[in-house]
């Protein structure tokens, strides 16, 4: 070590603190990595690794990026789970003696980015703090991108409601104390699930004092002030998730002015696979946006308006009075076309507020990134016009907490230059007549020349040596020349330089501290634009509180504007929600379904269910009848009725519901091992635990990963349980394709038979995707593995062993064929498969053939058969 040059030595101290993080090692224009992470980083970033002497015998290895595209890097190693420590030079180098002071002052994690680039607009970007213990649970979410934070407790046994919950962040990162490490089913969940980067967090963090302290100095508020009080859980793991937060980031964190805490049960619960199935935000199969219900309802126009609508959608509504006061604005813009399309224009020109502003205080805005808050704030006062004669209290309330911003606007105006360049240091980003001493020294560079000008004038005057004149060498600088014959009317001022043949040189004092400013200008300009761009970045940041209200405000407007748009040119209505038991739809539709029909009519359907004589519908009926979509359809329209949004229906009555829970379709687990049907009744089990009789059930062919009498016994026995008030209760659609469940009609109060109808003519059949009450006859699989193309012998084959099956179990005569039909009970392939001769009469089209064209066919099937 000792033999290590001084600057490897201050690296290694450094490194010391960040043994898990890639170090960034600022030396001059590159970020510097050494050693184990500059192995580490060469394979990931695919740079070249090179050496550095560092005093030992072994050069170091190293490799490096330029510091003004590190962004690119640092977001490659995060995307690939590192964390990367970015150490600075904190002084001037030319200026320091010895070694270059040098600071970390930043660790990049995937649960702490602020950098644009590296964050989708239109989502939040969590990082979570889980605390387990025996006397509970705590979870805190933060955005620090936004400044957002959410916390919540939990009762010892609420692991299926952390789990909700983190589903319903997602987090990209989280940090827990070591309790969690003995809760499988949530360890389980974010490695399989979240796939995000965890790591276990010091024990220390989460002591009640220290936790308590951090949490009082940071907010400088007391914890009953946060609503804090008698929360011992959240305040623990709130303060945990500061303290790495201020471990991570240095600086910046007053970003984060508030809390916000959580009661579950102030949302809707979906967990995980509720959230998959009902495709909410992202596709089962692609994971796209496309496809899904945010694609459909997100016609935002801001960036925060984005991801304020992904919250809506993340988290459903259970207060009827607050859906309703969501459901006024939005109806408000829906009847006023006029004034939604001026919002939504004015809304357009509105940059992202919340991110430009924790940009602003972490120091990393660019003076572009100043001007687009202008700009912003430009539209501020006109948007907030536009709403003064609003009605609806949301969109009042709108109106009062949005701030228009003038003074930022008019300081950031009267700052920065119409165009900035991208970067403070390419200079000229200071506006003329903001700072009299940054305008005196550009005057005196640009008009250097002229100056001198006017000094050998004045000079020239002031002495009468006409013949005076003004020059420049290296080793005098600015200097006054005096011919011979004129140095009798040199005054005492002037100060002798050099003696030439035939002329004396003179400076002055006043040339003096001239040249001094000329000389230094350049730099001076430079230091005096970074100050004075660090006073208007205070100045802006201290306007912290009214910015972030008004980010707030934007996005709802944002976001109602939206709800009323998408309302408006799809044909919704505004449902009545309420807290009966009953859902009542009238002619509902599928909202993301109908929009990718292409044109083609989507066939609407009624709902009704409550708690009483119609709590469970069965519905019967061929595949690709349209079950699915009909149950999907019921549970998005809820959905869309509890986050305040009208619905694609003619009527909707909504009671409020207090969870929905899916079990729909096949979903291989194979990553964790785990079959089909092991999915299946995982998922089944827990909607039985969890479900409420205030929840919605949407269930499809339950049980059909098993043998037929297995499947359809749990099928049965699933019904029973939920019927039963004692058990759940809960209003429920359940498709099945167990004809034999059709008769719980008649057996269980409650259980009401449905099918989707269909025309069946010969071997065809059409759907006509309409709901009727009754159970269906008929399946149709064999129809309609036809209409998929399943190869005739197939086809004809399962037709056979389908009408022996049902010779077999069935009693109905006129169902029964004769044994003797077919001369014998056993099934003789050569009778089922059709000839070749066969086939090519039944593809021939007789009516287009020509005399010698039937000639030949006759001809080729003799020709057939010899063979
Ligand atoms: P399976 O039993 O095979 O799972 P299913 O009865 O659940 O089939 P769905 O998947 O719901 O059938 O529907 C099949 C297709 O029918 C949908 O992809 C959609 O294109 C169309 N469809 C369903 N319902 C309607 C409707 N009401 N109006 C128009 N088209 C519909």
């Amino acid at each position: 070590m000792e033999n290590l040059s001084p600057m490897m030595q201050q690296y290694f101290a450094i490194k010391e603190k960040h043994k898990d993080h890639i170090l960034f090692f600022r030396l001059g224009d590159f970020y510097e990595m050494f050693y184990d992470d500059a192995v580490v980083a060469s394979r990931e970033l695919e740079l070249t690794l090179t050496g550095k002497v560092c005093g030992q015998e072994e050069r170091a290895p190293m490799c490096g990026v330029p510091y003004h595209a590190c962004d690119v890097y640092i977001s490659r190693l995060i995307k690939k789970g590192y964390k990367v420590a970015i150490c600075e030079q904190m002084e001037n180098p030319a200026l320091a003696k010895g070694v270059v002071k040098r600071e970390v002052i930043r660790v990049v994690t995937p649960g702490t980015l602020i950098e644009s680039n590296m964050l989708a607009e239109d989502a939040n970007n969590y990082i979570a703090c889980i605390l387990c213990d025996t006397k509970g649970w705590g979870l805190a979410c933060a955005d620090i991108s936004t400044g957002q934070v959410f916390v919540s407790q939990f009762a010892a046994s609420g692991q299926e409601d952390v789990i909700n919950e983190l589903s319903r962040y997602n987090p990209s990162e989280i940090i827990f104390n070591e309790g969690v490490l003995d809760q499988t089913a949530v360890t389980k969940f974010m490695k399989e699930k979240l796939h995000c980067l965890a790591d276990l967090c010091d024990n220390e963090k989460f002591e009640p004092a220290v936790a308590e302290q951090l949490i009082v100095r940071h907010f400088s508020r007391e914890l009953q002030d946060l609503g804090l009080q008698d929360k011992p859980i959240s305040v623990r793991v709130l303060g945990a998730l500061l303290s790495y937060l201020y471990e991570t980031q240095q600086k910046g964190l007053e970003r984060i002015t508030g809390i916000n805490c959580v009661n579950a049960e102030q949302y809707m619960v979906l967990d995980m696979t509720a959230r998959r199935n009902l495709e909410l935000t992202q596709t089962m199969r692609t994971g796209e946006k496309r496809g899904t219900l945010l694609w459909v309802l997100d016609k935002t126009k801001t960036a925060m308006g984005k991801r304020l609508m992904r919250s809506f959608l993340d988290k459903p509504l259970v207060n009827p009075a607050i859906i309703n006061k969501r459901l006024n604005a939005v109806e408000e813009l829906y009847n006023d076309l006029m004034l939604r399309c001026d919002l939504t224009e004015q809304l357009s020109g509105i940059f992202d507020l919340e991110r430009l502003m924790t940009r602003v205080i972490y120091g990393s805005a660019s003076p572009r990134e100043y001007k687009s808050l202008e700009y912003t704030c430009r539209a501020l006062p006109q948007l907030k016009a536009r709403l003064a004669d609003c009605r609806s209290q949301y969109l009042q309330e709108i109106e009062r907490t949005l701030d228009p911003l003038e003074d930022l606007c008019e300081l950031i105006g009267r700052a920065i230059v119409d165009e900035p360049p991208a970067a403070l240091k390419d200079g000229g980003v200071i506006k003329e007549g903001f700072s009299e001493e940054l305008d005196s020294l550009r005057s005196l560079v640009h008009n250097t020349k002229q100056i001198l000008v006017e000094i050998e004038s004045a000079e020239k005057e002031k002495t009468g040596i006409k013949n005076l004149k003004i020059g420049y060498n290296r080793v005098f600088g600015y200097y006054i020349e005096v011919t011979k014959s004129n140095l009798n009317l040199v005054p005492e001022t002037y100060i002798r330089k050099q003696t030439l043949a035939n002329c004396e040189r003179y400076i002055t004092q006043e040339l003096k501290e001239l040249e001094e400013k000329i000389l230094t200008a350049g730099d001076r300009i430079a230091t005096l634009e970074a100050e004075t761009f660090e006073q208007v970045r205070v100045k802006v940041s201290a306007e912290l509180h009214r910015v972030q209200a008004t980010a707030s405000a934007v996005a709802s407007l944002d976001v109602f504007c939206s709800l009323a748009t998408v309302a408006s040119n799809n044909g919704y209505c505004r449902p009545d929600v309420n807290l009966s038991d009953e859902i009542v739809i009238r002619e509902g539709r599928h909202p993301v379904v109908e929009q990718l029909m292409g044109g083609a009519p989507f066939v609407a359907n009624d709902t009704a269910l409550n708690r009483s004589d119609h709590m469970i519908a069965i519905i019967t009926g061929p595949n690709m009848a349209g079950k699915s979509t009909y149950m999907r359809q019921t549970a998005l329209i809820v959905l869309m009725a509890q986050i305040g949004s009208f619905v694609p229906a003619a009527s909707a009555s909504i009671g409020i519901v207090d969870g929905i829970y899916t079990r729909v379709g096949a979903s291989d687990d194979l990553a964790s091992g785990q079959s089909t049907f092991m999915v299946e009744m995982t998922e089944v089990a827990q909607i039985m635990r969890e479900a409420t009789s205030r929840s919605l059930l949407i269930l499809d062919e339950i049980g059909r990963g098993t043998s037929t009498f297995d499947g359809m016994s749990i099928a049965r026995a699933v019904i029973e349980y939920i019927a039963d008030k004692r058990h759940i209760g809960a209003k429920t659609l359940f498709a099945t394709h167990y004809h034999e469940l059709t008769v719980l009609e008649d057996e269980i109060p409650g259980v009401q038979n449905y099918n989707i109808a269909c025309k069946k003519r010969g071997e065809d059949i059409t759907f006509l995707r309409r709901i009727v009450p009754g159970g269906a006859d008929d399946s149709y699989g064999i129809e309609v593995s036809r209409l998929a193309g399943v190869p005739d012998w197939i086809i004809k084959r399962a037709r056979q062993v389908l009408n022996q099956l049902e010779e077999g179990r069935t009693v109905s005569p006129a169902k029964k064929k004769p044994a003797t039909e077919q001369g014998s009970s056993q099934i003789s392939f050569e009778a089922i498969v059709p000839s070749e001769v066969e086939e090519t009469l039944r593809k021939t089209d007789v009516n287009t053939l020509t005399p010698i064209e039937a000639l030949n066919k006759l001809y080729e099937m003799k020709e057939l058969l010899k063979e």
